[in-house]
């Protein structure tokens, strides 16, 4: 990496989950940097608030990633799109002996045919430009097994694999594809997680925490910033050699 901040003017983003967490905080990022930003989800409410609190220059389109016709119409309304990050997705935890067919059916959607169905509708533009920036945001569950989370860690296994594969076919397009896999963040998503363990376990607060960091040699969760700055950095000019990865924000944990 190099000391220069990334410019991203003139260039339009497309945030999915852009709404709150991860997802907000890498719009924030990207529209600090100059990029024109687009934010999906599906609470209305809930985008223009975040759209209004990025500034003025930030459209949202309410849409169901999981629903292909309908994302596929959003995005299609939106015009050239130069980087898109697939940032959509979500967990529920339980044995694996609970884990029905659906619950599987349903992570998959989200957290890979989501990604799937908005490179689909984008990529043939980036394409006819020949440039594009693809970041989807995997996580530590991409990279290694996790009990009580089979359905999240098999879709985001399967969005790696995604990443890899597309980043091969598209190598000397002028268009990158990565992956970037967070532990466990400071968003709902965590706070959600901590919940079901005290609700299951008894355990304080502060226990849960200490036993969902067990893994992270850092000890704390990973800042949403983190998350971002890693996103921006692969979103710029000089990242274009790196395509195909999934980059690690592990707190030192080495997959
Ligand atoms: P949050 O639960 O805080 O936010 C999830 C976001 O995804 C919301 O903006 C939500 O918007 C959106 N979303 C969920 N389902 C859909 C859907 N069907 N269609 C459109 N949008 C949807 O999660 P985080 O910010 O923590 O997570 C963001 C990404 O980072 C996820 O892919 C997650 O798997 C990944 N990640 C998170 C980690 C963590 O510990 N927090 C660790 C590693 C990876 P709305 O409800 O308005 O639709």
């Amino acid at each position: 990496m190099t000391g220069d901040a990334v410019m991203l003017h003139g260039q339009q983003a497309v945030v999915t989950g852009g709404g709150r967490g991860i997802g907000l905080t890498i719009a924030r990022a990207l529209a600090g940097a100059g990029a024109g930003v687009t934010l999906i989800g599906r609470d209305e409410g809930r985008l223009a608030t975040a759209a209004a609190g990025i500034g003025p220059a930030t459209r949202f389109v309410a849409a169901d990633v999981t629903d292909g016709p309908a994302l596929t119409a959003a995005l299609g309304g939106l015009g050239p799109v130069d980087i898109l990050i697939n940032n959509a997705g979500g967990t529920d935890g339980k044995p694996f002996k609970r884990v029905t067919a659906d619950d599987m059916r349903r992570s998959l959607d989200l957290n890979l045919m989501g990604a799937f169905h908005a490179i689909q509708a984008l990529l043939p533009g980036m394409v006819a430009r020949g440039a594009g920036r693809i970041v989807n945001i995997a996580s530590t569950a991409g990279q290694k097994g996790y009990a009580y989370v089979v359905p999240y860690c098999t879709a985001k296994h399967a969005l790696i694999g995604l990443t890899r594969s597309l980043a091969v076919e598209l190598a000397r397009s002028g268009i990158t594809v990565n992956a970037v896999c967070p532990g466990y963040t400071d968003t709902d998503l965590l706070q959600a997680s901590l919940d079901a363990i005290q609700a299951k376990t008894g355990l304080s607060r502060d226990q849960a925490l200490s036993q969902i960091l067990a893994g992270n040699p850092q000890a704390r969760p990973i800042r949403p910033e983190e998350v971002a700055a890693a996103v921006l950095w692969l979103c710029g000019p000089q990242a274009g050699s790196v395509t195909g990865q999934s980059i690690g924000l592990s707190g030192g944990e080495v997959m």
